[in-house]
């Protein structure tokens, strides 16, 4: 079998916290550990949020800790005339329809909503007529059909995982009335063209590996395998957000030494038995997705802190 291609794929929107850094230090453990490499790329598609100085930040927190990359690929923002092949292909295969509802129709009490929220799209806008189309006198979103179909990951963590888009999800958008490409295409594209053999990212982006699955066959690329990592909660049992200041890279670089931070995730996700600093090199000698611990993580960085 050759090399595995793992990925980091920050939003450079602020400073890393630590959920993000836990993710980032598995997906490169467990690349590293047979021998693979690393591509990084810059999830920017929000241009509103995110800044190219952000992005620098990102790239040296990554040094810092130590989670080298072999390859750097294109931002997102600089990549829509690729997403508008991809785009251009679901259209060729007649995948796609536009949709003029708006937030509040999508909000409304009759759409079935989710565990997590989201809802599942009816179909609202799939059989309207074109005549119906001009009416709305607006540019709209686009959506692809998806088909009533098991999808089935395979996770390194989470174990078997199953959905099905027609009843759990709906036809989802790939292109925001604003012209802009989503996520979930701009991922697919990327992962696939740069040969990313597994994505490593946090838990709650488990429900969005179907969906990639979807693109990714349509497309043409192989499935990736998948490792959603537990999230990491701060001690009062809330998860960890850009919010949190005291558990961002600015504030911890000035106190802790890398490897003390290292040492902390790999002992709060059972990776060593004993709390003590360590790089990610000596780490991936011993590392085992059989060991990673399954639920989330609730850290205690005081012992850092001294
Ligand atoms: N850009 C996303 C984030 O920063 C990660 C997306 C992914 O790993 O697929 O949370």
């Amino acid at each position: 079998m050759s090399a595995p291609v793992g990925r980091f794929a920050p939003t450079p929107s602020g400073r890393m916290h630590l959920g993000n850094v836990f993710a980032g230090l598995i997906a490169w453990l467990s690349v590293k550990s047979r021998g693979g490499s690393m591509v990084l790329r810059m999830e920017d598609l929000d241009t509103q949020r995110t800044s190219p100085e952000f992005a620098e930040v990102l790239r040296k927190d990554l040094q810092w800790l130590g989670l080298t990359w072999d390859l750097e690929t294109p931002p997102q923002s600089q990549r829509s005339a690729v997403y508008n092949r991809y785009f251009e292909k679901l259209r060729d295969l007649d995948l796609l329809y536009p949709c003029y509802c708006t937030r509040s129709q999508l909000h409304n009490v009759n759409a079935p909503h989710l565990s997590d929220g989201t809802y599942v799209y009816p179909g609202t806008c799939r059989h309207l007529t074109e005549e119906e189309r001009q009416t709305f006198g607006r540019a709209p979103a686009w959506r692809v059909k998806v088909p009533d179909r098991i999808w089935t990951v395979d996770d390194h963590v989470q174990g078997i995982y199953t959905e099905n888009l027609a009843t759990d999800c709906g036809d989802f958008v790939v292109r925001r009335a604003d012209g802009v490409y989503v996520y979930q295409l701009a991922v697919t594209v990327d992962d696939g063209e740069a040969g990313v053999t597994e994505v490593v990212r946090g838990m709650d982006l488990l429900s969005s590996a179907p969906r990639q699955m979807y693109l990714q066959e349509l497309f043409g690329f192989s499935h990736p395998a998948y490792g959603h990592v537990p999230m990491l909660l701060a001690t009062d049992g809330r998860r960890l957000s850009k919010r949190d200041k005291d558990m961002d890279l600015g504030y911890l670089q000035e106190r802790v030494k890398p490897e003390a931070l290292i040492g902390l995730l790999a002992y709060s996700a059972h990776l060593i038995d004993n709390l003590t600093p360590i790089s990610p090199l000596e780490l991936a000698k011993e590392f085992s997705w059989e060991k990673l611990r399954k639920e989330d993580i609730c850290l205690d960085i005081s012992p850092l802190l001294g």
